[in-house]
């Protein structure tokens, strides 16, 4: 029997508000343990909870990024269990009636475009954070009250490589909405991952298992293949999957039977009776809209139309928006209709250079118009693409013009026949072979002559005309 499987993703966004979110105490930690701290956060009798109003505005962001209904009433509850890093014995959180309703998040897929439900989002806070040392373990609570945002998708996502692609997505929407860093790193994003298998077909769902603690987008698609051979296993041999929580093991690439999974009802949900229902009216509702920016999906399609990029193109220019600006500027610096040259810059060479130092397009110390500089170099045949690779480097690393460095290191094409016919002469005389085979009909062999003159000349021969000049002269004799 063939399986399907069924995947939904309850994501964790820490937001970066000044404050915490239900006390006035910075909402920042790594610092010395335990500074960060008040009565409120630390759980203490009798401390009462006030809402920081930027949480709730930054629920009422996310939720219309994602095309939620916005909640006008919304209401939060206690979610209560026993673990040494919540003070209190319950987190606060949101369970019936949360900030934001039935969204979306379109992602492509092999298949096309597809859209993955957004069930639900909520606030909630942070808990803090166990040390484990040699001889016990110690609580930091510097974390404690930090906003969370949940954001619950429906089981709409039906592969490892769909669930990897929904988070990058929202990754790209939610850092443009500036409300999160959503470092999986730095545990400011989290995600856990429900998955079942089902017949192909059939429309029931199977009994799921919850994943947790993967800590890159890559272990929760490595965690899902791992949970869907597990499954498939089990159910081939006429077993049935057990509901409970795993652990995935990155470094042995399995994951583990953690506990059988509580229901809702363990946690004995009930409103928090120190915090009132909050109203979230229009007018609050309209200046979270004003702030919201173009976000990746419509700028993609305005690159699309705007510049003649291709899909392909403008959802790796458009996934992260300081890179999305700095290739706006770029095709707004270089003058052509065409903007083929400067795309294919930026998504080569710039970009492999921003990766393999680990920034964005904008942190290798280029401006645009010194970039199309460079750009304009190639399209002017003044030095060829392998040489502006070169000199982009040196741009990053000396800081200093394209048409420095290329003046000053001598780069400049080759392009003058009598400069480049000593050259010829020699690589037809060293390599008779090629010279035979092309004679023999064999036109390839001349891009092998070419390459040879290229190197011979450091690669600052114009390649072009190499070509042209060895084709006159092995047809000539
Ligand atoms: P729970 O009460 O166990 O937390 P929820 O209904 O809140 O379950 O759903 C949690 C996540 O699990 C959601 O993303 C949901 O889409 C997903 N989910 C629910 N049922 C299944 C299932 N049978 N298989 C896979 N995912 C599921
Ligand atoms: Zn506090
Ligand atoms: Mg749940």
């Amino acid at each position: 029997m063939e399986y399907e499987a069924v995947i939904g993703l309850e994501v964790h966004v820490q937001l970066n508000t000044s404050t915490k979110a239900f006390c006035s105490c910075r909402a920042e930690f790594g610092m010395e343990p335990n500074t960060n701290v008040c009565p409120v956060c630390l759980g203490l009798p009798g401390a009462l909870p006030v809402l920081n109003r930027d949480v709730l505005s930054c629920a009422v962001k996310v939720g219309l990024a994602l095309g939620c209904s916005i909640q006008k009433r919304t209401k939060f509850d206690r979610k209560n269990y026993f673990y040494p890093d919540l003070p209190k014995g319950y987190q606060i959180s949101q369970f019936d009636m949360p900030a934001a309703l039935g969204g979306e998040v379109r992602i492509d897929t092999p298949g096309g475009d597809k859209a993955i439900r957004v069930k639900r989002v909520h606030m909630e806070e942070d808990a803090g954070k166990l040390m484990h040392e040699d001889d016990g373990s110690l609580v930091d609570l510097n974390r404690a009250g930090v906003p969370l945002l949940e954001i619950v998708t429906e089981p709409d996502i039906n592969s490892p490589e769909e669930a990897y692609a929904y988070l990058t997505k929202l990754k790209s929407i939610v850092k443009y909405l500036g409300v999160s860093d959503c470092d999986m790193e730095k545990g400011s994003l989290r995600c856990d991952a429900n998955i079942s298998l089902r017949p192909k077909g059939e429309s029931r769902l199977g009994t799921k298992a919850e994943l947790k603690n993967m800590n890159s987008f890559k272990a929760v698609k490595d965690a899902l293949s791992c949970e869907i051979s597990r499954q498939t296993e089990i159910l081939k041999e006429g077993g049935s999957v057990a509901q409970e929580t795993r652990l995935w093991d990155a470094r042995q690439s399995m994951t583990f039977s953690m506990r059988s999974k509580e229901e809702a009802h363990d946690y004995r949900y009930f409103p928090d009776p120190d915090l009132t229902i909050f109203l979230i009216g229009d007018n609050e509702i309209e200046l979270a809209r004003a702030a919201i920016p173009e976000l990746p999906q419509q700028k993609a399609e305005r690159f699309i139309g705007e510049f003649g990029v291709s899909s392909y193109e403008a959802g790796i220019l458009t996934a992260e928006k300081s890179d999305a600006d700095f290739a706006e500027e770029c095709f707004r610096v270089f003058d052509a209709a065409d903007k083929k040259p400067v795309v294919n810059f930026l998504i080569g060479p710039l970009l492999a250079e921003a990766n393999s130092r680990g920034c964005g397009l904008r942190g290798l110390g280029i401006t645009p118009p010194g970039l199309i500089e460079l750009v304009l170099l190639v399209q002017k045949n003044i030095i060829s693409n392998l040489v502006s690779k070169s000199v982009l480097k040196e741009m990053i690393d000396g800081k200093t013009t394209a048409e420095e460095i290329v003046k000053t290191r001598n780069l400049a094409q080759i392009s003058d026949t009598s400069a480049l016919d000593g050259i010829i002469t020699r690589v037809l005389a060293e390599n008779d072979k090629s010279v035979q085979d092309f004679r023999a009909g064999k036109s390839n062999a001349v891009m092998f002559l070419v390459g040879q003159v290229m190197r011979m000349s450091c690669g600052k021969a114009n390649p072009k005309v190499v070509k042209e000049l060895l084709e006159r002269r092995l047809s000539d004799a």
